[in-house]
């Protein structure tokens, strides 16, 4: 009788075990109200047209390998979204996760070339004083050609000098706090009061923790796809939507449009499902290295700390140093 060694391909279903209940894809730029494309251009292509094709593979391939968690999206479609219904489409689902999905653009190269002169005549004085002076200026041709060499995948996330304004948007969604088992951890903390800010802080960094971990193991796919690994990098302009996002957020700039071998690639349904593929690769190792931080208790920041009567601690300065020490931990 023949051996027979049956093999069955059941795909891999990952539970995320609740660490990341709701995951936010963003596809960049869309189709303005009159019809004009909002993000870069190609030789033939648009990024707007691209952002979402790798944005659909991306929902697509999140949801088959996290079946229990929530994907959302702020552009379902080819219509533009305005940033700020982006961030808040994010914050309302109280995504655990914003996933920015861009396409990079190298501006074109300037050029200039003496072309010879020209005689410009013109008049000085006035009146009886008044002549005819005639001079020769140098002419310039100038041209652009488009910047085709830079190519590369990028993961960006928002800059530590700025988390000011993150901070800001943790505060403004105060709700998605009270969501973490908020009052249990802190008690009745007025948003407005020292305590809630300190601990508003608290939550950016960790998140900038999050958000740059994140974005490192992007970038460790890119590689490992043998795109270029450009770096993870931190960038306080156009990507407002990151800060405004309550969240651990990544933008990842998936290759240049400028280049023609990664606009081809780009544009075809390999280089789409690939590209998505890192970054849902990456999301796996996230999540792994999540519940192995929050395992080990380094990510827990429950301060919860009773004081004799068993209320919860409301004493400032008590609750600052207390959130100060939990930071260090948490960091
Ligand atoms: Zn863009």
């Amino acid at each position: 009788m023949p051996c027979c060694v049956l093999v069955s391909f059941v795909p891999l279903k990952k539970q995320s075990q609740k660490t990341i209940k709701t995951i936010i894809v963003d596809a960049g730029h869309g189709i303005m109200d009159n019809g004009g494309h909002n993000g870069a251009k190609g030789s033939y292509s648009y990024e707007d047209d691209i952002c979402l094709a790798i944005s659909k593979q991306l929902v697509a391939q999140l949801k088959d390998r996290f079946p229990d968690v929530r994907i959302v999206e702020t552009r379902p479609t080819e219509r533009i979204v305005p940033l700020h219904r982006r961030a808040e489409i994010a914050n309302e689902n109280k995504g655990d996760l914003f996933l920015c999905v861009h396409v990079n653009a190298m501006p074109p190269i300037h050029h200039s070339e003496f072309a010879g002169y020209k005689k410009v005549t013109s008049y000085v004085g006035k009146g009886k004083k008044r002549r005819k002076v005639t001079k020769n200026v140098p002419q310039y041709r100038r041209w652009t050609t488009p910047n085709t060499t830079t190519k590369g995948a990028e993961t960006y996330i928002w800059g530590a000098h700025k988390n000011d304004d993150k901070e800001v948007a943790m505060r403004e969604n105060a709700p998605m706090l009270e969501e973490e088992n908020f009052k249990e951890n802190y008690g009745d903390i007025d948003p407005n009061s020292p305590e809630f800010i300190a601990l508003s802080l608290l939550k950016t960094k960790q998140y900038f923790k999050r958000s740059a971990t994140l974005a490192g193991f992007v970038q460790d796919e890119f590689a490992k796809a043998g795109r270029v690994d450009g770096d993870v990098r931190q960038r306080g302009v156009g990507i407002w939507v990151l800060q405004a996002t309550a969240m651990p957020s990544v933008l990842v700039e998936t290759g240049y449009i400028t280049n023609p071998g990664e606009e081809d690639y780009l544009n075809s349904k390999e280089g789409q499902k690939e590209t998505a593929l890192c970054v849902t690769n990456a999301v796996e190792t996230y999540i792994s290295w999540l519940q192995k931080q929050q395992q080990s208790g380094n990510n827990n920041v429950n301060v919860k700390n009773k004081n004799s009567t068993g209320t919860a601690l409301n004493d400032t300065k008590n609750f600052l140093e207390m959130v100060e020490r939990k930071e260090k931990k948490a960091l």
